[in-house]
């Protein structure tokens, strides 16, 4: 079917959307990191951006908040514009674990086979991808440049969100020695752990997300700056690894009820792209036993529902002035 949309219907449905996810309450801000336990759980932001660079924003987006698993996309897009698609594959994989984020018993039960670079393991494998080789100053700047390019301004690290996840990020570091146990660590493991830990301390706001996810749904160009930061066909393998894994062990269930592949992460943002159509952020950090923000998930579903749109749909959307 076609379905054409007007700007101003995107408008009243995200409006709309968002009024409505403002009285949804529950969950919990993550706890297992101190900063992120401290921060305001009021905060919340929508932004949907279309591929010709309109935006609609709503409440606190232009608030910085810690990435955490969303800077798992814009990593895995890295390394996929290094070393190809194809090389990913073979390195880390594009399969859902079914297990949370953060499971040992994923990395136990797949040794040597894969796993995808939107989890813990494959996010640590990825940063580990990222050349140049041994080199962490050049390959943070390959990390944060590529973000910046992603989302048309620079993310800024949180300096005391950094401090708290190295401080306690003992479970990444025995996910770090198991991996280079089963050879999937490609560079040194305590910069790779590191770059990944900074990488998820990293400072973005809803505005600056929907930006990233546009870029994606918009085929690799910056809806903002018109550069084309990747290579068109890294556009669906990207939407595919979240699609399968972005919401950790509830994506199933995600994608079932809300039509649209989205990521998120423990600070309570989700990064959702519909291709072809537009980018959605949106942020909140109270989240659900899965670790997905509650509200940002129910601002979203009501938008897709209120639009009446979904990827598995087979509509052919257009929007229009
Ligand atoms: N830095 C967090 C961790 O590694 C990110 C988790 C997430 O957002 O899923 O535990």
């Amino acid at each position: 079917m076609d379905i054409t949309l007007t700007k101003d219907q995107i408008h009243q449905a995200a409006q709309q959307a968002y009024g409505y996810a403002s009285n949804v309450t529950g969950g919990a801000n993550a706890n297992y990191i101190p900063y992120l336990a401290n921060i305001d759980s009021g905060l919340f932001g929508l932004s949907v951006m279309l591929p010709d660079g309109t935006a609609f924003n709503y409440g606190d987006t232009s608030y910085r908040f810690g990435i955490e698993s969303v800077s798992k996309v814009p990593t895995a897009i890295l390394a996929m514009k290094q070393s190809s698609p194809e090389g990913v594959l073979e390195k880390i994989g594009a399969d859902a674990t079914g297990l949370p984020f953060n499971s040992i018993f994923a990395i136990l039960l797949e040794n040597h086979s894969p796993s995808t670079p939107l989890v813990n393991a494959g996010a640590i494998s990825a940063c580990s991808m990222i050349e140049p080789k041994g080199d962490s100053d050049a390959k943070w700047k390959a990390i944060t440049d590529n973000i910046t390019d992603l989302c048309g301004s620079a993310p800024v690290l949180i300096d005391e969100l950094y401090k708290s996840e190295s401080d306690t990020n003992f479970n990444n570091r025995a996910i770090t020695w198991l991996l280079k146990n089963y050879e999937r660590v490609y560079d040194d493991p305590q910069m790779s752990l590191d770059l990944y830990t900074r990488q998820c301390s990293l400072g973005i706001t809803c505005e600056q997300l929907a930006v990233m996810a546009a870029t994606i749904a918009a085929h690799g160009v910056n809806p903002l700056t018109r550069k084309q930061v990747f290579d068109k066909s890294i556009a669906p393998k990207i939407t595919s690894l979240i699609a399968t894994v972005g919401f950790y062990q509830s994506t199933g269930n995600w994608l079932y009820t809300s039509g649209i592949p989205a990521k998120s992460g423990v600070g309570g943002g989700v990064l959702g792209v519909l291709p072809g159509v537009f980018g959605i952020a949106a942020f909140a950090p109270p989240l659900d036993e899965a670790g997905n923000s509650v509200k940002a998930q129910a601002a979203v579903k009501k938008f897709m529902s209120l639009l009446g749109l979904g990827i598995m749909n087979g509509d052919f959307v257009t929007i229009t002035d």
